[in-house]
């Protein structure tokens, strides 16, 4: 099931578009399953349960952390983890850095623009993220690489939303790629996408999708 499911996914996404699996709350031997249908992506939101797995795991997975990334918590992953999706704040990028250089490291990174009209949602708007790309602070942190953005679309049936949630920040994406990073090819990233919306996802530019429940089913909460 979980084989078939990765592979129907792989099957849909146009080439240069990578699956992250999401496996938050799923426990390692289900992993292993993705693993051994030939996943090596794997998306994480919890620092204690991703550290957990990293160490039971094989060490050729690229862990992504996706979820709200607290400060003080950092130093965990830094040492290993391929990406972190959801930086919200410049204090976030700011220790993130310090801790990639700690590590001789540059992390890779993206912005969450918040798109969506929940107000819980993290993540910049659009004008602080121009402010914060203007202000070029970013520059002189050496150990995080910004590598593109991410978003999350709001919970909803509506697509016309959701479409368009999705092109405001393919819109910012074009827009900061030309105007902050004409000089850095490895500003590429698109993280957008879960599993009830990343088709529409597709179609709005997005190179990373990042799915879960249709590949691992429902989670135990
Ligand atoms: C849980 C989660 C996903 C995956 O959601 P599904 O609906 O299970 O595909 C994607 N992105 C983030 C940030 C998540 O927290």
């Amino acid at each position: 099931m979980i084989a078939e499911a990765i592979r129907d996914i792989n099957k849909s996404l146009p080439t240069g578009v990578r699956l992250v699996a999401v496996s938050k709350f799923h426990p390692e031997e289900v992993l292993m399953e993705a693993y051994e249908a030939g996943q090596r992506v794997f998306g994480e939101s919890h620092v204690q349960e991703l550290q957990r797995k990293h160490e039971a795991l094989p060490k050729d997975i690229e862990w992504h952390f996706i979820g709200h990334l607290q400060t003080n918590k950092v130093k965990y992953i830094a040492p290993y983890v391929s990406m972190i999706h959801a930086v919200d704040t410049p204090k976030l990028l700011q220790e993130i850095s310090r801790q990639g250089e700690k590590c001789g490291r540059r992390i890779p990174c993206l912005l969450q623009l918040h798109v969506a009209e929940e107000e819980t949602k993290f993540g910049f708007t659009p004008e602080e993220a121009e402010q914060f790309l203007a202000s070029g602070l970013w520059k002189d942190m050496k150990g995080a690489e910004l590598r593109g953005i991410m978003c999350m679309a709001t919970n909803t049936d509506d697509e016309q939303q959701i479409a368009r949630e999705f092109e405001t920040a393919r819109q910012f994406f074009i827009h900061a790629r030309e105007t902050f990073f004409a000089d850095q090819p490895s500003f590429c990233e698109c993280s957008w996408g879960m599993s009830d919306d990343y088709p529409i996802a597709l179609k709005h530019g997005a190179t990373l999708v990042r799915i879960g429940s249709k590949i691992f089913g429902q989670r135990q909460y």
